[in-house]
């Protein structure tokens, strides 16, 4: 095994992790095994728990892990399926720690920073090594910014693992910002000549610097980098601001020879150059499309990144039939203040994402009936479906006061409530339905169809509550089909309305599952919906 360690420095928000999962995608098509992780200094377990104007989208995998947004670039640049392995925390270190000391395991020792919680660091990184014998190089990503105070157990088990696997198997990549004053006209360099001082302080001297620039890196600024950070010039590569979309990262760092620099590094230098024509291709169709189709997205708003999965994913299905999907963000708040019509009247698509709490529900409800009635595509997703649920329930079975029993208990009828299981809970930690599991289409329905008329699908869950199975058979009577249940348990999965072009709800998350090549066929098919329905 190969690793390389992402690092970064100056500010946050840098795109460390676009950079992490670019440099995945150009070894990735170099033939390399490449997977990535990444490793974060807060001290929350997981990121599960966090509210979503704190920290993005808590981002799924298989295996029922809530892990940090960057895990999501990663399955999305690379092919790597990643595990709870791949995301490890401050939180879960200090957990293990003292987890061991309790049981005694440190033997009577003084249990400290060093050796013990830098030691728990390198276990993980010699556990995936050993769990994965078929992957060539891991990227992993350090979160925070380089001279933060909790990444500094991060940093110096790192640069003892360097020492204790071989430094030629090792290549550290510092990412740094180059800001531009505009007053001055000029790029400076300073702060990241300061960062990589900081790095080199704690004992690690970055192979390569990536610069992350509004503008073009000139040869002087280069050769200062080159020169006052201690590395080649050619390893002082550029990251420029993409103009359309962050699938073109990759083919930026390109530019300069990233994927060159590191092979050259770990002493892979062998290995053909990328084949990126499949990557090239679908950044183009991403840059020109031919049609176009706005939806609107009713969430709750503060963060942008949020919903990133689901934006993406619309992205992809957009490539595939060649449509720029213009998003618009709605605020679902906003609905119940001006009424459907007004906010929605000129979009192609609704779709109503995941989501806690009962701010903007009524909001939601409003939008799954605008676009029950006026015909209009619609995707819900986890919430979203359960909203939809609720809505036909009050509109067309006329259950007056339908709900779910996470915005009204005592809902004279809860058509979404608490699987027995759920009752009773108080941890809030990883205990709710998460991860893939297996459902079964019922053959004949949308839902079949767009899967290709697949038997058994696995999609991957985050959520609590359920539609009740008491209420199944009066929205059956009423119009409303279930496509799919859960394989085990026999949960609804998929509900849909055969009355209506597109009205489809899933109480999975699609857009966990979605690659720019691949997109997921139930965003494919609402986005041919939309499309569609935008040429009407
Ligand atoms: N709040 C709902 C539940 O827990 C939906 C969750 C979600 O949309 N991810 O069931």
């Amino acid at each position: 095994m190969k690793y390389i360690f992402v690092t970064g420095g100056v500010v946050s928000s840098l795109g460390k992790g676009l950079a992490a999962a670019s440099i995945g995608t150009l070894l990735e098509h170099r033939g390399l095994k490449v997977l990535l992780q990444k490793f974060d200094p807060y001290l929350n377990v997981d990121p599960g728990t966090m509210s979503p104007f704190q920290h993005g989208e808590v981002y799924v995998l298989d295996d029922g892990a809530e892990t940090d947004l960057d895990l999501g670039h990663y399955e999305r640049f690379t092919s790597g399926v990643l595990t709870r392995m791949n995301n490890l925390t401050s939180g879960q270190v200090f957990d293990s720690v003292i987890k061991k000391e309790r049981r005694g395991e440190y033997l009577g020792k003084t249990v400290q920073f060093i050796p013990h919680v830098t030691d728990e660091i390198k276990i993980r990184l010699h556990d995936v090594t050993i769990n994965n014998p078929e992957v060539n190089v891991l990227i992993t990503e350090i979160g925070g910014t380089v001279g933060d105070m909790e990444g500094l157990l991060f940093i110096e088990a790192l640069r003892q693992f360097a020492l204790e696997v071989g430094k030629e198997n090792v290549c550290f990549i510092h990412v740094t910002l180059l800001p531009y004053i505009k007053a001055a006209g000029e790029v400076k360099t300073k702060p990241t000549q300061q960062s990589v001082a900081k790095l080199r302080e704690l004992g690690i001297q970055p192979d390569i610097i990536i610069c992350r620039t509004e503008a073009d890196l000139d040869e002087d600024n280069r050769k200062k980098i080159a020169m006052f950070c201690n590395v080649d010039k050619k390893n002082v590569v550029a990251f420029r601001d993409v103009a359309h979309t962050i699938y073109e990262c990759p083919l930026d760092l390109r530019r300069d020879k990233i994927d060159r620099l590191v092979v050259d590094k770990i002493g892979l230098g062998h290995t053909p150059p990328p084949a990126l024509e499949g990557w090239e291709r679908f950044v183009q169709r991403v840059i020109h499309p031919k049609h176009k189709v706005t939806i609107a997205v009713a969430g709750k708003y503060g963060l942008l990144d949020a919903y990133k999965s689901i934006y993406e994913s619309l992205i992809h299905a957009g490539a595939q039939h060649n449509t720029k999907v213009k998003i618009l963000r709605v605020e679902a708040e906003d609905i119940e203040a001006r009424g459907a019509k007004e906010v929605l009247g000129d979009v192609d698509g609704i779709l109503v994402p995941g989501g806690f709490g009962d701010r903007g529900i009524e909001g939601k409800i409003l939008a799954a009936k605008y676009a029950r009635e006026e015909q209009i595509p619609y995707l819900g997703i986890c919430l979203g479906m359960q909203i939809a649920t609720i809505e036909f329930a009050r509109n067309v079975c006329k259950l007056k006061g339908a709900n779910s029993t996470e915005f009204d208990k005592n809902s004279p009828h809860p058509i979404i409530s608490l699987q027995e299981e759920q009752i009773g809970v108080e941890d809030m930690g990883a205990t709710m339905r998460l991860g893939s599991c297996e459902s079964i289409l019922l053959a004949g329905t949308k839902a079949a169809d767009l899967y290709g008329n697949a038997e058994r699908i696995h999609e991957r869950h985050r959520h609590r509550y359920e539609f009740n199975p008491d209420y199944q058979e009066r929205l059956q009577e009423a119009g409303m089909v279930i496509s799919s249940v859960s394989a085990k348990e026999g949960l609804v999965e998929i509900v849909e309305l055969p009355s209506h072009p597109f009205y489809l709800g899933a109480q999975f998350h699609p857009e966990f599952q979605s690659k720019p090549n691949h997109p997921h066929p139930l965003f494919s098919g609402f986005v041919a919906a939309a499309l569609e329905y935008s040429q009407k």
